[in-house]
C-alpha cells in the first residue's frame, strides 16, 4: 500500500468469525466486565517486555529513552478511559493482522464446541481464546487505539471499532513509540471512570507487573515480580518484604524457596513457608496460598490443582509461561503442565526440607510443630514421594523432652538389639500417655515408645505398617511379643495362685472383659486395660465414638499385675474365702479403675461410691 493511501481513514470488515466470537464474548462476559483492565494491562506489559527485550540486545529502537512504563486516565465527568504504554507498539500491518482476526484456529474449534454444547463462557476462557483485548467491548461502545511501532522510522497509525462488523485505520500523531487504547464506558460501567475503583482492581492482580502503573498520574502498582529476578540481585529483605505483602504476615517467613525451573516445563516460583500456623490449619490454607501468574499476570488465585493438599502451608507464586493466560479451571484441572508443576515444586519443598531436617534440626523441628499436621497427611494421599514423608515425619517419645521430635530413623538406630519392633502409644497429650500403665514396662526397660498425641497420627499412621523392615506397634495391643525382664527380682504370685485369682476376676466381671490375664508389662501399677488383636486403637474408638454417638467401644483385655501388693493380697483373699464381698468388690474397682484410666468408664457415680464403701472398710479400726 502506497503512503498516499495510507494516510486516508480506510475502513476494513471483520472476518466472519470474528463477528461471531465479539458477539459471545459482549453477550457472554459481561457477568465480570472487570476483567479488561487485566487484558489490557497483560497486553501493555507484554508489549513492554519486548521492547525491553529490543533494548538489551541492542535492537534500534525509536525513543530509546521513553520510560516503560503504563499511564491510566479515568475521567469521571467524562466516562473516559486511556491506557497507554511505551512498549513496542503495532505497524499497520500489525493492527491489520494481529487485532483484527481471531488468533488461532484452536481458537475457533472450541468456539463450535462451546456453541454447539449450548454452555455458556466464563472470563476464565478469554486468555485461551487469544481475545482478550476484544474484552473491552463489554464495556464499551466504541475503542480507539493509537499505536506507533518501535521500528525505527514508524509512522503512526489510529485504530477505531465499535466491535461489531468493522474497523477503520487512519495515520495520526504520535510522538512516542507504544499504544494508546481509549474508549468511553458504556453507561452502565461508568462507575469504572474512576480511579479509585480502578486501583482497586489493580490492586488484587497487577502488583507484580514488572512495570510501573500509573493511575491518574499517581503510581498505583507496588512490588515487581521480584520471582524474576536473579538470585544473587535479590536481598533477603525484598524476600521478606514481598513475603508479607502477599501474606499479610506480620513475621518474616521462616524459610523459601526461589525456583527458576528451565526444560520441559518452565517456570519460576517464590514459596514461603510461614513461622505460624493458621488457627485452623486444615480449613484456613485451603485455597488462596500461592497465587499463579502466566507471564507475570496473575492468572489463578487459588492453588488447588498447583499444590497438594499437603503442602498447602505454603505461601508465594509460580508463574509460568506454559500456561496462557486465563486458562478456565477445567483446562488447568486436567493440564499435564499444571500436574508437571506440582511434581517439580513438591520435590523441591520436600528437598528443601529434608534439608533442613539434616541441617537446621532447630528450624525444622519448628516447622513440624507448626505444619507436622499437615504434612503428615501426605502420607495417605503422595504415594509417589511416601518414603521421603516418613523420613519427615516426627514424634515425641518417651525418649525425648517436652517439645522436641524424634524420627523413625533416630528411633530405629537407638534401638537395641534385640528390639525387633517399634513401639507406639496414643493418646490426648504427653502428659496423659506418661500417665498411662500400659507404658511402665517400656520405661522401666529402656525402651522407647513414641508418643501419638497428634489426632492426625490415627489416620494417617495406619498407612504406614513398618519402617526399615520394623513393624510399628501399638504399646496398647495385646500379646505383645515382649519377655518381663527376668533380672528384676520382685517376687509373683505363683502360677496356681494366679490362675486361681483370674477365674476370680473372669466370674466376677462376666462378658464386661474380653479377657483377663497377667501382664507382662506393668511395674508400678495393679492392672491396666489393654485392647485385643483385633479391637481399634484406643484413640481411634474416641474419635468414631465422637463421630457416631452409638458406636461402643470393643471389649477390653484386663491385665493383672502379679507383682503388686494389692493383686497379692486379693489372691490370699481369694485363697482364705474369707470375705468374698470385698473381694468381688475390689476386683469391680480395679477393673472400672483401668476403664477410667483408659478413658472409657460410663458409670463414674458406682466408682466413687464403691470407693467411698472400700475407704470406710479400711479406716475402720
Ligand atoms: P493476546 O494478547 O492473547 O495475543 P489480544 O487480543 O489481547 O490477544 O491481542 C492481540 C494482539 O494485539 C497481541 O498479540 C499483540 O500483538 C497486539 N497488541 C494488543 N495490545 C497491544 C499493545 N498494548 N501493544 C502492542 N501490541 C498489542
Amino acid at each position: 500500500m502506497s503512503d498516499g493511501v495510507s494516510a486516508i481513514k480506510q475502513e476494513y470488515e471483520f472476518k466472519a468469525e470474528m463477528k461471531q466470537l465479539l458477539n459471545l464474548i459482549i453477550h457472554s462476559l459481561y457477568t465480570h466486565p472487570e476483567v479488561f483492565l487485566r487484558e489490557l494491562i497483560s497486553n501493555s506489559s507484554d508489549a513492554l517486555n519486548k521492547v525491553r527485550f529490543k533494548k538489551v540486545t541492542n535492537t534500534e529502537i525509536i525513543s530509546p529513552d521513553a520510560e516503560l512504563r503504563i499511564n491510566i486516565l479515568v475521567n469521571k465527568e467524562q466516562k473516559s478511559f486511556s491506557i497507554e504504554d511505551t512498549g513496542i507498539g503495532m505497524t499497520k500491518e500489525e493492527l491489520i493482522n494481529q487485532l483484527g482476526v481471531v488468533a488461532s484456529s484452536g481458537t475457533l474449534n472450541f468456539l463450535k464446541q462451546v456453541k454447539e454444547s449450548g454452555k455458556s463462557i466464563d472470563e476464565n476462557m478469554i486468555g485461551q481464546f487469544g481475545v482478550g483485548f476484544y474484552s473491552v467491548f463489554m464495556v464499551t461502545d466504541e475503542v480507539s487505539v493509537e499505536t506507533r511501532s518501535a521500528e525505527p522510522f514508524s509512522k503512526s497509525y489510529k485504530w477505531v471499532s465499535n466491535g461489531e462488523s468493522s474497523y477503520t485505520i487512519e495515520e495520526t500523531e504520535k510522538d512516542t513509540r507504544g499504544t494508546k487504547i481509549s474508549f468511553k464506558f458504556k453507561d452502565e460501567f461508568a462507575d469504572f471512570a474512576d480511579d479509585y475503583k480502578i486501583k482497586n482492581i489493580l490492586q488484587k492482580y497487577s502488583n507484580f507487573v514488572e512495570f510501573p502503573i500509573f493511575v491518574n498520574n499517581e503510581r498505583a502498582n507496588t512490588i515487581e515480580a521480584i520471582w524474576h529476578k536473579k538470585k544473587d540481585d535479590i536481598k533477603i529483605e525484598e524476600i521478606n518484604e514481598f513475603y508479607k505483602f502477599i501474606s499479610n504476615d506480620f513475621q518474616e517467613p521462616l524459610g523459601y524457596l526461589h525456583l527458576n525451573i528451565e526444560g520441559n516445563i518452565n517456570f519460576k516460583s517464590l514459596l514461603f513457608i510461614p513461622q505460624i500456623a493458621p488457627a485452623n490449619l486444615f480449613r484456613d490454607f485451603q485455597d488462596k496460598s500461592v497465587h499463579l501468574y502466566s507471564n507475570k499476570i496473575l492468572i489463578r488465585e487459588d492453588s488447588t490443582d498447583l499444590i497438594p493438599e499437603y503442602l498447602r502451608f505454603l505461601r508465594g507464586v509460580v508463574d509460568t509461561e506454559d500456561l496462557p493466560l486465563n486458562v478456565s479451571r477445567e483446562v488447568t484441572q486436567n493440564s499435564p503442565i499444571m500436574a508437571k508443576i506440582r511434581n517439580v515444586i513438591t520435590s523441591k519443598v520436600l528437598a528443601l526440607l529434608d534439608e533442613w531436617a539434616d541441617k537446621e534440626n532447630d528450624k525444622y523441628n519448628k516447622f513440624f510443630e507448626q505444619f507436622g499436621s499437615l504434612f503428615k497427611t501426605g502420607l495417605n494421599s503422595d504415594f509417589t514421594n511416601k518414603d521421603k514423608i516418613t523420613e519427615l515425619i516426627r514424634f515425641e517419645s518417651s525418649k525425648s523432652a517436652k517439645g522436641e521430635f524424634r524420627s523413625l530413623n533416630s528411633y530405629v538406630a537407638s534401638m537395641k538389639p534385640e528390639q525387633k519392633e517399634i513401639y507406639y502409644a496414643t493418646g490426648n497429650s504427653r502428659e496423659q500417655l506418661e500417665r498411662n500403665p500400659n507404658l511402665e514396662y517400656f520405661i522401666k526397660n529402656d525402651i522407647e515408645v513414641l508418643y501419638f498425641t497428634d489426632p492426625v497420627d490415627l489416620f494417617v499412621m495406619p498407612y504406614l505398617f513398618e519402617y526399615d523392615g520394623k513393624k510399628i506397634v501399638s504399646i496398647e495391643k495385646a500379646e505383645l511379643n515382649i519377655d518381663k525382664k527376668t533380672d528384676e527380682k520382685v517376687e509373683s504370685l505363683s502360677e496356681e495362685s494366679s490362675d486361681d485369682l483370674i477365674i476370680e476376676f473372669k466370674n466376677v466381671l462376666g462378658d464386661k472383659v474380653e479377657d483377663v490375664l497377667v501382664s507382662k508389662r506393668l511395674v508400678d501399677s495393679p492392672a491396666s486395660v489393654v485392647v485385643g488383636k483385633e479391637g481399634l486403637d484406643p484413640q481411634m474408638e474416641k474419635m468414631m465414638k465422637m463421630m457416631d454417638k452409638d458406636f461402643s467401644a470393643s471389649k477390653r483385655i484386663l491385665e493383672i499385675n502379679t507383682s503388686h501388693q494389692l493383686i497379692k493380697n486379693l489372691s490370699s483373699l481369694n485363697i482364705s474365702k474369707t470375705n468374698s464381698e470385698l473381694l468381688k468388690n475390689c476386683i469391680t474397682q480395679i477393673y472400672e479403675g483401668a476403664m477410667l484410666i483408659d478413658g472409657n468408664l460410663n458409670n463414674t457415680t458406682d466408682f466413687v461410691n464403691r470407693m467411698a464403701e472400700l475407704m470406710t472398710i479400711a479406716t475402720n479400726k
